[in-house]
């Protein structure tokens, strides 16, 4: 059997998406673009080789993403996508697949059947992209912006990725190419076109879209929760007692403090409330359920965890957490010089975009036990979005 490797590129700093990141580490439906790219071809049967191409300066941001996944080492790209899928070709030589599959992150929805008719194709034709027919009328227009031609568009066909390849063929025609000087294709096929390789098509997927502005996100991540119409809201408090020591754990944040928050775990007040409102929302018992604080395992446990098993219980039922909302009382420590790092963890922790997570901060004017410093009460709600079904 042919040993199938694929080559994920990730290492454009495009920021035409928006945001302050490259697009391959925006989100979409909770996963990074290049954690939807890869998935796809991890779970490809017939793919055992995928090597992600990663620009330098994000390769440690990548690591973190991607470590547990059953991939290769990342590489670091070059300056051009062709140089990047050179690196990537030349990290697989040694292993020397028989095929590679060349994909771009910015396509997080490659479908598993697509994958595998690239493969056939590659097989057989030796070199073949996906594409789709045109079903606009196509224009050409002259520098003016004047109509030249109406364009015959049955001979017009829009190119997607993964394109499939015999790997010595392709490595040797990016070889080629680097050593004459050339370094701007901006696809493979025009690549293996140039060495004279005979390239054919494959039918490609109308689903499989390259995401380049903030509003192809946008249509993306909307469409992700379109079949999510069971919108529902959990609630969860909790409170923990102040003991000696010198911090506290908030959202994951080590907070230094005179005083220490006491209990079960790590005493993490504020993912306690967390995990309960997300569990409330699903209905899904309580996190005392789940994790009895009389069993020692948890004790001085990282609360992560309890967060993390809640979002996963969401996942479990084709669900996803469209908002998180949490308040903390307590007079000391002041929340608002940690809010924006408690907020990044929760977002990382619940899988979702940052700006869905809302950390709020009040004292209680002195009153009560949080006002004589007692302790810490966390208040939190959990929006979630599950997919219509009974119960
Ligand atoms: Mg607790």
């Amino acid at each position: 059997m042919a040993l199938v490797a694929a080559v994920v590129v990730a290492a454009g700093q495009g920021l035409r998406a928006g945001g302050d990141l490259p697009k391959q580490f925006r989100r979409i439906a909770g996963h990074t673009l290049l954690e939807h790219a890869l998935s796809a071809f991890v779970g490809a049967p017939k793919v055992t080789l995928i090597q992600p191409v990663i620009r330098q300066d994000d390769l440690s941001l990548a690591s973190t993403l991607i470590g547990s996944m059953d991939v290769l080492t990342p590489v670091s790209g070059g300056t051009t996508r062709q140089a990047s899928v050179r690196a990537g070709l030349e990290a697989l030589a040694p292993r020397r697949p028989d095929i590679v599959l060349v994909h771009d992150a910015a396509r997080p929805f490659a479908s598993a059947s697509l994958i595998a008719r690239a493969i056939e194709a590659a097989e057989k034709i030796g070199a073949a992209i996906p594409a789709l027919p045109v079903t606009d009328t196509v224009k050409r227009i002259d520098a003016t912006g004047r109509i030249e031609a109406t364009v015959d568009r049955t001979t017009i066909r829009l190119v997607q990725t993964p394109q499939g390849f015999a790997f010595p063929a392709l490595l040797e025609a990016h070889r080629r190419a680097a050593m004459q000087g050339y370094n701007d294709f901006t696809d493979d096929s025009a690549l293996a076109e140039w060495a004279g390789m005979k390239v054919g098509v494959f039918q490609g997927e109308p689903g499989n879209i390259k995401l380049t502005t903030p509003e192809d996100f946008l249509l993306a991540e909307a469409q992700q929760f379109i079949p999510l119409g069971d919108v529902r809201t959990g609630f969860g408090i909790d409170v923990h007692a102040f003991g000696s020591g010198n911090h506290v754990t908030l959202g994951g944040i080590r907070i230094p403090n005179d005083k220490a928050l006491t209990g079960h775990s790590d005493a993490d007040v504020a993912l306690h409330a967390l995990t309960d409102a997300v569990l409330g929302a699903i209905s899904d018992g309580d996190i005392g359920a789940h994790f009895p604080p009389t069993d020692p395992q948890w004790r001085g446990a990282s609360s992560d965890r309890f967060l993390d098993f809640a979002v996963e219980r969401v996942r479990a039922r084709g669900g996803r957490i469209a908002h998180l909302d949490l308040t903390v009382v307590c007079e000391a420590p002041r929340i608002a010089a940690h809010r924006d790092l408690i907020r990044a963890n929760i977002a990382r922790l619940a899988r979702i975009d940052v700006e869905r997570v809302a950390v709020k901060a009040t004292t209680s004017e002195k009153l009560g036990f949080t006002g004589r410093g007692e302790g810490i009460v966390a208040y939190a709600t959990a929006t979630v979005r599950l997919p219509w079904g009974p119960g």
